[in-house]
């Protein structure tokens, strides 16, 4: 390699290195400041930096090659594991499942688990296909999908069908469901104990089919999936992640229906999820 490209390389090396210490030192995580490899790290980095961007820098200066920079200073264990988990891995991807739906459903069965079982006409399970690049999550039933046992088929499923078509899909390509399967009294949304019983089964469909990018349709679906406390409002048109699965949260159709202003950014937020799939099927190909 040649010394500039050395250089380069190591003064990155040293930058990440030391932006980790920063990033560990503003978490305020304990014992950061205490640990003696991180002020063994700092001392050396401090040395190290001084060095290198000195004019007349020898690469035979350098004491140790950058490829023997983490062996000689681990993280330490203490700082890895606490606070948000290991910093440095990438988001855990989700297992993959061998179940099938059928399997799935015969789990739900005539289900009793929680109240909104005794207003239901149909139990609404998710629909389309079981190899779906593309997901889209909704919060529940209404009187249409209710009547008819599908997702999304009364006008907030009309328009999410123009949506999906929009991105240049047809709606048998992708995957539809809900966090929960029997419709709510009056359309309201979910109680989070309703939607943590039902909740479940979605994971193990999304498990089973391993979508690219899951679209969450609204707040409702949007928290039950991501764990988020902010509002669809602050969210969306931003990738988030679900067990290494992408998740583009939007506003949910039958808000676009009465307030039609917001096509706008909802047609942003899936030209986003459009260009990924596109992305993502150029790199396969
Ligand atoms: N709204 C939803 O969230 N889901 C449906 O299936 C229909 C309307």
């Amino acid at each position: 390699m040649q010394t500039e490209a050395v250089t380069a390389e190591f003064l990155s090396l040293l930058k990440d290195a030391r932006e980790q210490v920063n990033y560990f030192k503003e978490l305020g995580v304990e014992g950061a400041e205490k640990a003696a490899e991180v002020t063994a790290v700092k001392t050396e980095l401090a040395a190290q930096t001084e060095r290198v961007s000195a004019p007349a820098f020898d690469a035979k200066e350098v004491p140790f090659p950058p490829s023997e920079i983490p062996a000689k200073y681990p993280i330490p264990s203490q700082l890895s594991d606490s606070l948000f988990g290991d910093l440095t891995a990438k988001p855990a991807r989700i297992q993959k499942s061998s179940e099938s739906f059928a399997e799935i459903w015969a789990d739900i069965g005539d289900c009793t688990r929680c109240p909104l079982h005794q207003r239901r006409t149909n139990i609404v399970n998710t629909e389309g296909n079981r190899n779906a690049r593309l997901m889209f999550v909704g919060e529940a039933p209404g009187a249409d999908e209710d009547a008819q046992a599908r997702p999304f088929v009364g006008r907030a499923g009309q328009l999410l069908t123009k949506i999906i078509e929009a991105i240049g899909f047809k709606r048998e390509e992708v995957l539809i469901g809900n966090v929960n399967r029997c419709r709510p009294p009056a359309n309201r949304p979910p109680t989070p104990e309703e939607a943590s019983m039902c909740k479940p089964f979605l994971l193990r469909e999304i498990a089973a089919v391993q979508p690219e990018v899951i679209v969450v349709l609204g707040n409702t679906a949007m928290r039950n999936l991501l764990d988020l406390k902010q509002g669809i409002t602050k969210v969306r048109g931003q990738f988030q992640d679900y067990q290494g699965v992408k998740v583009m949260p939007t506003f949910h159709p039958a808000y676009l229906l009465r307030d039609p202003s917001k096509k706008k950014e909802t047609w942003a937020d899936l030209k986003k999820v459009r260009d990924y799939l596109e992305s993502t099927r150029k790199q396969e190909s």
